[in-house]
Order: C-alpha cells, then sequence, then structure tokens
C-alpha cells in the first residue's frame, strides 16, 4: 500500500496528474528512512531535515511533524514490513505549466515502503569501487546540496560517469575543487595520522543523518574527527575509505579511481560499521515499547 495525500490506496492506485510539478520541474523534496524491527531508526531527524528542506524552497509541509510520523508507521505497519526502506515524497502539486509555486494550492504527499534486501556480503567484506567524476556537485548559491530536493539530475549525471567507468559510486567534488559527496551517500577515509576526515557541510553537501551518528561512534571509539576542505590526492593517499548512507550504513571503499585502498574493509571502517550497528540495537531498544 501507499500513502497518498491522506489515505492509504493499492499501488496500481498510487496516482498523480501529469501536472504535478514535481514531474514537471522536479519542484519537491524527500527522504529516505530505514526501518530496523519494525522501528524507523532517527525517525525524528529525518522528519526535521524534511521540514528543513521544505523551508528551504518555500513549501509549507501539509502535515504535522507528528502526523508524519503516525502515517509513516501507518504505512509500514499496513504492508507488513519489519525491515524496510521507506521513502517520504512532497512535491509542490499539480497546477498549471509555469514556475510559481502559488500555481498548485497542494501539495503532493506520498509515502511509500519497500522491504529491505540485505546489499550483498561481499561488498561490505571486500568493499566496492568508486571513481572521482568530472559532474561537480551543485554550486550552493545555486541550488544547496542542503535541500533533499526531487531535483537530482546533478546526481544522476555523476551517476551515469560512475557506471561508464564501471564504479559502484561517484564522489563529486564541489565546483572549487574540493571531496563533496557521491551521488546517494557521503564520503569518508582515515588518514596516514589515523583521523576520520570528512568533507565539512561547508563544503555543499548533504547534511546526511548517518554522516552525523558515524562522528557520534568515532568520538565513543576514540578516533579522532576532521570535518574539512580535502582534495582528491588525500583519498588516493588515505588508508581506509567508507562512503555512508541510511540503508547501506557503512561501506567500505578499496578502490579510488583504480588506485587500490585495500583488499578488505579496513580496521577503522570495521569498528565504525560495528559501533553504528550497536547505536541502531540501542535506538530500537529504546524506542520499542
Ligand atoms: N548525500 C546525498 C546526495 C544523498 O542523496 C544521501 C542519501 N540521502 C546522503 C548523502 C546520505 O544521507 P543519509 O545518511 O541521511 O541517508
Amino acid at each position: 500500500m501507499i500513502y497518498l495525500n491522506n489515505k492509504l490506496v493499492p499501488k496500481n492506485k498510487a496516482l498523480i496528474s501529469v501536472f504535478d510539478h514535481g514531474f514537471l520541474y522536479g519542484d519537491g523534496i524527500y527522504e529516505t528512512l530505514r526501518v530496523y524491527k519494525g522501528i524507523i531508526f532517527k525517525l525524528e531527524e529525518h522528519v526535521d531535515r524534511l521540514f528543513r528542506s521544505a523551508e528551504m524552497i518555500g513549501l509549507t509541509v501539509p502535515k504535522s511533524s507528528r502526523d508524519i510520523k503516525k502515517a509513516v508507521y501507518k504505512t509500514i505497519a499496513s504492508n507488513r514490513q519489519n525491515e524496510a526502506v521507506v521513502r517520504i515524497t512532497i512535491s509542490r502539486g499539480t497546477g498549471p505549466l509555469g514556475l510559481d509555486p502559488a500555481l498548485c494550492p497542494k501539495p503532493t504527499f506520498v509515502i511509500m515502503s519497500n522491504q529491505f534486501y540485505n546489499y550483498p556480503s561481499e561488498y561490505y567484506a571486500k568493499g566496492v569501487n568508486v571513481s572521482v567524476v568530472n559532474t561537480r556537485r551543485n554550486y550552493g548559491p545555486a541550488l544547496d546540496p542542503r535541500i533533499k530536493s526531487l531535483n537530482f539530475l546533478n546526481n544522476v549525471l555523476a551517476k551515469i560517469e560512475a557506471k561508464e567507468s564501471s564504479s559502484y559510486e561517484a564522489v563529486m567534488m564541489n565546483y572549487q575543487g574540493y571531496l563533496a559527496e557521491g551521488t546517494v551517500s557521503n564520503l569518508f577515509f582515515i588518514n596516514s595520522k589515523g583521523v576520520l576526515c570528512t568533507p565539512a557541510l561547508k563544503v555543499g553537501i548533504l547534511d546526511g543523518i548517518t554522516r552525523g551518528v558515524i562522528l557520534d561512534a568515532a568520538e565513543e571509539l576514540k578516533i579522532k574527527t576532521k570535518e574539512g576542505y580535502f582534495r582528491r590526492k588525500d583519498i588516493y593517499n588515505a588508508t581506509e575509505v567508507f562512503i555512508t548512507n541510511t540503508s547501506m550504513e557503512v561501506m567500505p571503499v578499496t578502490l579510488v579511481d583504480n588506485i587500490r585502498i585495500g583488499r578488505k574493509a579496513g580496521t577503522h571502517t570495521g569498528l565504525i560499521g560495528l559501533k553504528y550497528k550497536e547505536k541502531v540495537l540501542h535506538y530500537i531498544e529504546a524506542n520499542s515499547q
């Protein structure tokens, strides 16, 4: 079942208009969440980010934060999914052609939940490959990467480049050539001094919810962290590299632009990955009654 506007409808009835400005102009926002044992991890943080994205595009979210949380739980319950990936999408809504948001009186609100299938275990054991692509991450003052928007062409173009070089994920730099983020992930690496490094938010990236949990996990593990401006050579010289997002969690990277970083997941990456899982378990325990 799909939650569409105010009710659950069967998948084949979950249809929206060709005049929807999400379809016509990519005018809208979304969130992806992960469900573990029937509990949505970091639901509060995701809903907060949804509201922040909405505010940054001048969109009034058609529901309260409380009602959104209820609707998400209702959706996963209706699909009897305990392990799932949920997507909340809000578009500007249906209206005549034209860019003026005022043409769309009512935003379109959708919640979809899909069964979560584990990524292949060898990805976590052996690591994946990434390539630093030519497509630059959107320039902040043009389209701020902090907005989790439906306008995803920047990322799609980077993904096409990654596919051309048979890479699992693309790493984009910002307009100045500083490492930014993946098409659907944040980037981390361990430098030669054992410091966990990740591009600073100021570089122009999405403030990943997983990224935040990883930085907390590193602190608990007493691993030093640095959020900063890094160059391509910094990941070439890294001892470990990994990427993160809500569904893949901590994914080791062992090949960057065909440069070998390792043959298997690094020690720090392993520890951080385990700490992440521990934090998920604590969260589930604390939030299930
Ligand atoms: N950067 C981009 C561009 C993304 O699309 C995502 C996935 N939402 C991330 C980073 C990771 O964010 P999160 O940890 O909140 O899933």
